[in-house]
C-alpha cells in the first residue's frame, strides 16, 4: 500500500509537505482497510494523534529533531506500555494495563516516533506461525491462506502490507527473522544484551532480544540506533556504548569474508529458497565479498538444544501468572490449590501449556542432568562453532528458515514440524549473536529469506553488508499485490 522509506518519510516532514499528523491519519486509514489480516491486538488512534500532534508542535516551535519523530510503527504487544492493555497474545493478559513503559517503548517514544498500538503474536512469543495468539491467527498479506510466521507475526504482516514502515519485535529463536524472511520484509535480531529487556514480558530470559522490522536494512539501522544501549534497570543489559550503525552504511564489501555455513543448505531446504538465497550470495559477491565455505558442525543440535532451555525458562517466568498478583484469575475456584490451576489453566493456551510441561520436566530433580544441564552443554558447543567459523569469515549466510511460509494450518497440530521451521535460527540465539533477515526474491511467488550472522556487537556490519546489497538490489521492494 504505502513503501515510503523512513528517510523519504522523514524529508517530507522536515520539508513541511507532510504533517505527522496526517501520516499518522494515514497509517490508521490503512490499518483499518487491512483489518482482515488481524495483524493488529489494539489500535490506539487517540494515543497515535496526540503523539503526532506533539511533534508536529514541536517541529512549528523550530526544535531540531531526531529522524524518528512523526514516524507512524507499531509495537509488538510484548513490550509494556503505560496505560495501554499489554496481552502478550495472552487471555492471562487480556486485561492487563501496565503502569510503566518498556526501555524500548520509552526510547522511541522520546525520539518522537508515534505509536499505532499493538501487533499480534503467538502467545509469550511462543510459535513459529502466530496460530497461538489467543487473539486469532494472523494472515500472511503475500497470500491470506498463509502463515505470516511467528512469533513477531503481527509487527511483520503490518509492515509487509503497507500500515506502518517499521514495527518493534522481539526474537527469541527467530521470531523476528521468521517471520521477516515470511513477509518479504528486512528484520535484525541484535546481539544479546544490546537492546533492554526492561519492560519487555519474559519468555526465555537468556534468548530474549528485542528488535526491528522494517522495509529495508537503512530503516532498521534507524530504529536499532534508536533503541540500543546500556539500561541499569536490565541486568544483563551491556555496559558498552552503542556505534551508530547508520552512519556506517555506505561502506564497500571488498574483501568482505562471507561464510557459506554447509549445514544450512541440508535436504529439508526447499529448492525455491535455496536458489534465491544462492543467487542473493553471488550478488553479494559481485559487490566485492569473497565466500568462503565454512562448518558448524553441531548445528543439527540446536533445535533439541533450545527446546529443553527456551522451555525450562519460560516454566520459570511464567509461574509468575497465578491469579492471586494480577492477570487472569478464575471465577471457580473452591480452593487455593484451584485458585493456581484453574486459573492457569483457563488463561494459558495449549502451545504455552505444552512448554510449562516440558520445562517444568526438564527442570525436575530426577532429569535436570539428563536435560537441561546437557542442553546447556550442547549450547557451549554450538557457540564454539560460530566462535571457530568467525576466526576465518566476518558474517555467516544461510536461508533464514527452510522453506516459504505455509499454509494456516498445515503444521498446528504437529508441535516437532513446527518446531522445525526455526532449525536455522535458534543456533543465533543459543550463542547470542545478531543476525538479519532479508528479502532474496521470490520463489514461487513468496517470499524468501536470506540471513547474515555476525559476531557479537558487529550489528553494524551486518547492516552494511545488508544495505550494500539492497542498494544493488530490488528484492526487498517487491510488495504483495493489494
Ligand atoms: N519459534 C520459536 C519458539 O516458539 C521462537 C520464538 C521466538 O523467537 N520468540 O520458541
Amino acid at each position: 500500500m504505502s513503501a515510503a522509506s523512513m528517510a523519504a518519510l522523514a524529508a517530507d516532514l522536515a520539508a513541511g509537505r507532510r504533517s505527522a499528523l496526517q501520516l499518522a491519519d494515514d497509517a490508521l486509514a490503512r490499518a483499518e482497510r487491512a483489518a482482515a489480516l488481524n495483524s493488529f491486538i489494539r489500535i490506539d488512534a487517540d494515543g497515535a494523534r496526540s503523539a503526532a500532534r506533539a511533534v508536529d508542535a514541536q517541529r512549528a516551535a523550530g526544535a531540531a529533531l531526531p529522524a524518528l519523530a512523526g514516524i507512524p510503527f507499531a509495537h509488538k504487544d510484548i513490550f509494556c506500555t503505560r496505560g495501554v492493555a499489554t496481552t502478550c497474545g495472552s487471555r492471562m493478559l487480556r486485561d492487563f494495563v501496565p503502569p510503566y513503559d518498556a526501555q524500548v517503548v520509552e526510547r522511541l517514544a522520546s525520539a518522537g516516533a508515534v505509536s499505532l498500538g499493538k501487533t499480534n503474536m503467538d502467545e509469550f512469543a511462543m510459535g513459529s506461525s502466530n496460530e497461538n495468539s489467543a487473539y486469532g491467527a494472523v494472515a500472511n498479506p503475500w497470500d491470506t491462506a498463509r502463515v505470516p510466521g511467528g512469533s513477531s507475526g503481527g509487527s511483520a504482516a503490518a509492515v509487509a502490507a503497507g500500515i506502518v514502515p517499521f514495527a518493534t519485535g522481539t526474537d527469541t529463536g527467530g521470531s523476528i527473522r521468521q517471520p521477516a524472511a515470511f513477509c518479504g520484509i528486512t528484520g535484525l535480531k541484535p546481539t544479546y544484551g544490546r537492546v533492554s529487556r526492561y519492560g519487555m514480558i519474559a519468555y526465555a530470559s537468556s534468548l530474549d532480544c528485542a528488535g526491528v522490522l522494517a522495509r529495508s536494512a537503512a530503516d532498521c539501522a534507524i530504529v536499532f540506533d534508536a533503541i540500543a544501549g546500556f539500561d541499569p534497570r536490565d541486568a544483563t543489559s551491556v555496559a558498552r556504548p552503542a556505534e551508530a550503525t547508520a552512519a556506517l552504511l555506505e561502506q564497500p564489501l571488498a574483501g568482505l569474508r562471507i561464510g557459506i555455513a554447509r549445514e544450512y543448505f541440508g535436504s529439508g531446504v526447499q529448492a525455491g529458497v535455496g536458489e534465491r538465497v544462492h543467487a542473493a550470495l553471488r550478488e553479494l559477491e559481485r559487490l566485492g565479498a569473497v565466500l568462503v565455505d565454512v562448518s558448524l558442525p553441531n548445528a543439527h543440535h540446536a533445535i533439541a538444544a533450545y527446546y529443553v532451555i527456551a522451555p525450562a525458562e519460560a516454566s520459570s517466568n511464567l509461574a509468575r501468572y497465578d491469579g492471586v498478583r494480577y492477570g487472569h484469575r478464575t471465577a471457580h475456584a473452591r480452593s487455593l490449590d484451584e485458585l493456581y490451576s484453574l486459573s492457569r489453566a483457563e488463561g494459558f493456551g495449549a502451545e504455552v501449556q505444552r512448554r510449562i510441561l516440558v520445562g517444568t520436566y526438564a527442570l525436575s530433580a530426577g532429569y535436570y542432568d539428563a536435560y537441561y544441564l546437557r542442553a546447556q552443554k550442547v549450547r557451549r558447543l554450538i557457540a564454539n562453532d560460530f566462535a571457530a567459523a568467525f576466526a576465518g569469515v566476518d558474517l555467516i549466510a544461510g536461508p533464514t528458515a527452510p522453506t516459504t511460509a505455509f499454509r494456516l494450518g498445515e503444521k498446528a497440530g504437529d508441535a516437532l514440524a513446527m518446531y522445525a521451521a526455526d532449525v536455522n535460527t535458534v543456533a543465533v540465539n543459543l550463542a547470542g549473536l545478531p543476525a538479519i533477515s532479508l528479502p532474496a526474491g521470490l520463489a514461487g511467488g513468496l517470499p524468501a529469506g536470506l540471513q547474515l550472522i555476525a559476531p557479537a556487537f558487529a550489528e553494524a556490519r551486518l547492516l552494511n553488508a545488508a544495505h550494500r546489497l539492497q542498494l544493488a538490489t530490488d528484492w526487498h521492494l517487491q510488495e504483495p499485490a493489494a
